[in-house]
């Protein structure tokens, strides 16, 4: 940690600095230039960071030199992390094809949809039973009910599920049923569903909020981590712009950022990222290529019933050929998908 002091700080005031930190046991190297003193902090830097230094008067800035998300971080681990989902590893050079309809909405859809998107190549289905709406008076999910539909539609097509959970209260019950939870971009920031979620074992789908910046995002995977659970994959699903184009606006960027400072997965999401079936493909081979670790889309065989998020919804056939290219795209960059065999 790097402590910068005010132009016009006092003796007395760099002494009192040093005095605080080296009462927590940290070491000090103190640096007088003509203009300001600077003072480098020698030890564990989380010890420092609790001390509201930043505080002392006479200070002006505070730098941490280490990420505040020890766990997730690149320091913490150079090697890629690969989660595994019931045997669908993410990460490490192997991708997630997420596929399947914004909600269950009923065992027969929940059926035709899982035979088109796993025969496709999707290795993980998705669809929600709780689901996050801005309108009370919006659909909200079958609930229990829809967890059971989804189960039993992945055991008949061999693959795993993800599902996502809104509330603390429910994490052991969707955990009972789902191979990976996921926790969606309005609950980014729930730290109390985040520290549930954390003491599971379970994989976790972590969406970035809409308005989260990377380091936020990150945070979020530490609350997770710190729990004791580390099988965590993030998602890039867009965040606010300001046109009106598309839903959200698809920060591409992110997927390399995430690299850089961080060895969890992330995959991404184009579906929610545009809201629009004619940008999705782009953006979905546009996030490969960037570097994720997997691709999740809506897919829906009569978007124009669906429950929620019909207008977004690729449909099979769009699905099909999109995950063509993406295999494609996988061989050419070195990276392997795991096909998984349908059970019926
Ligand atoms: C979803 O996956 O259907 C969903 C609600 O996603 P997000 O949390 O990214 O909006
Ligand atoms: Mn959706």
């Amino acid at each position: 940690m790097i402590i910068i002091l005010k132009s016009h700080a006092t003796d007395e005031q760099v002494q009192h600095v040093v005095d605080r930190i080296e009462e927590l046991g940290l070491r000090t190297h103190v640096s007088r230039g003509s203009y300001r003193t600077v003072i480098g902090v020698i030890g564990d830097e989380a010890k420092a960071l609790e001390s509201p230094l930043r505080a002392i008067s006479g200070v002006e800035e505070v730098i941490p030199v280490l990420p505040p998300y020890k766990l997730a971080s690149r320091e913490a681990q150079r090697e890629p992390t690969v989660v595994d989902v019931a045997g669908v590893k993410i990460g490490g050079g192997h991708m997630a094809m997420i596929a399947g309809p914004c909600a269950v909405e009923n065992p027969r859809r929940m059926d035709e949809i899982a035979a088109a998107v796993t025969t496709a190549g999707a290795n993980i289905l998705r669809g929600g039973a709780f689901k996050p709406r801005t309108s009370p008076y919006a659909y909200q999910g079958m609930g229990e009910e829809g967890l059971k539909i989804l189960r039993d539609t992945g055991d008949k097509y061999g693959v795993p599920i993800v599902t996502e959970v809104m509330d603390p209260r429910r994490v052991e019950l969707v955990a009972k049923y789902a191979d990976m939870i996921q926790i969606g971009a309005r609950n980014m920031q729930n730290f109390v569903l985040l520290t549930e979620v954390g003491q599971t074992r379970k994989p976790v789908l972590l969406k970035r909020g809409m308005s989260a910046t990377i380091e936020d995002l990150l945070m979020s995977a530490e609350y997770v981590m710190s729990q004791g659970n580390p099988h965590v994959v993030l998602c890039e699903r867009g965040v606010k712009g300001f046109d009106k184009a598309t839903r959200n606006l698809f920060d591409v960027a992110a997927v390399p950022q995430v690299r850089l400072l961080s060895h969890l997965p992330i995959v991404v999401d184009p579906s929610h990222a545009t809201g629009r079936p004619d940008l999705i493909p782009a953006c979905a081979l546009a996030g490969v290529a960037a570097g994720a670790d997997g691709v999740h889309i809506e897919v829906h065989n009569c978007p124009e019933e669906a429950l929620s998020d019909g207008p977004q919804a690729l449909l099979p056939q769009q699905y099909a050929e999109l995950s063509a290219q993406i295999f494609r795209l996988a061989e050419v960059i070195g990276k392997s998908i795991s096909k998984l065999g349908r059970k019926t």
